[in-house]
Parts: C-alpha cells; structure tokens; sequence
C-alpha cells in the first residue's frame, strides 16, 4: 500500500465500495478504499436486501432505478450471479394516517 492516493475511500460498506467502484468506472485509478475490519462488517452485512423502488423525491427516485439496473449489470460484468431474486412487496396500512403516509412518500 502507498502512502498517499489521489481518492481514499474509508469504509467497506456499501456505500464505500459504491463510490470505489463508480471512480474506477470513470477512470480513476490512484485511489484505495481502507476497511479497518472486513468488508461489510457494518449495517452492509446485516441489511435484509430489501430494494426500495418508489420515492416521492425524484432525485431519489432515479437513485433507486439506478442500483436496480446497476445490480444486473455488476452481475454481467464480474460473471458471478449475485442472487437477486425481484419479488415484489407489500406494505399494509392499518391506520388512514398511514395510509395517507404511504401515498406521500
Ligand atoms: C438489520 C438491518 C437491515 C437492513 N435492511 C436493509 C434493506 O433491506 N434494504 C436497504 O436498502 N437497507 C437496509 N439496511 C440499511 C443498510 O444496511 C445501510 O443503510 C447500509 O448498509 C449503510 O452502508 P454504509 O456503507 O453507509 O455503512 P456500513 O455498511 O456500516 O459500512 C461502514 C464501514 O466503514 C467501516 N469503518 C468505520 N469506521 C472506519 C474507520 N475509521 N476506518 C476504516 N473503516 C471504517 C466499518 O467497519 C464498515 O465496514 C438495513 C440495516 C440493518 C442494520
């Protein structure tokens, strides 16, 4: 390992390994990503894979159908199968406030 690098990321979660990934994607190559115990030894482990698709933020609404597709495509270009099963999903309001929430979020 360098003592220096033009882009450290630190952590190995998802988040971390995301921007690795998109800065090698655009080029970038003097960069490191530092995990001070194994990669995905944060929530990035413990995370059920639940893949939120709708957002009444449209900037986060393209974010979420951005990591659908990007899923795919990591499974094409590392030619591992990365599980991903698109089952669908339920959410129950038992309030009409939750109700009114669910139709605004
Ligand atoms: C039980 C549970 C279930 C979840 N289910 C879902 C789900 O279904 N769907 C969903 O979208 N989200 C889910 N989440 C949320 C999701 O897991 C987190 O939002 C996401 O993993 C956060 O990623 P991160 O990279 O920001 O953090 P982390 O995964 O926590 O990564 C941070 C990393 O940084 C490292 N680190 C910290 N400090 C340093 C340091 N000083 N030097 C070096 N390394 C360091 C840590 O060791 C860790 O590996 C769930 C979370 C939990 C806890």
């Amino acid at each position: 390992m360098k003592s220096s690098y033009r882009v450290v990321v630190i952590g190995g979660g998802v988040v971390g390994a995301s921007v690795l990934y998109h800065l090698a994607k655009f080029g970038w190559t003097d960069v490191a990503l530092v995990e001070r115990s194994v990669l995905t030894a944060g929530s990035s482990w413990h995370a059920a894979g639940g893949i939120h698709a709708l957002n009444a933020d449209p900037n986060m609404a393209a974010l979420q159908a951005y990591t659908i597709d990007l899923l795919a495509e990591i499974e094409k270009e590392s030619g591992q199968d990365i599980g991903l099963h698109m089952t669908g999903g339920i959410t129950v309001a038992s309030t009409d406030a939750r109700w009114e929430w669910l139709h605004s979020a």
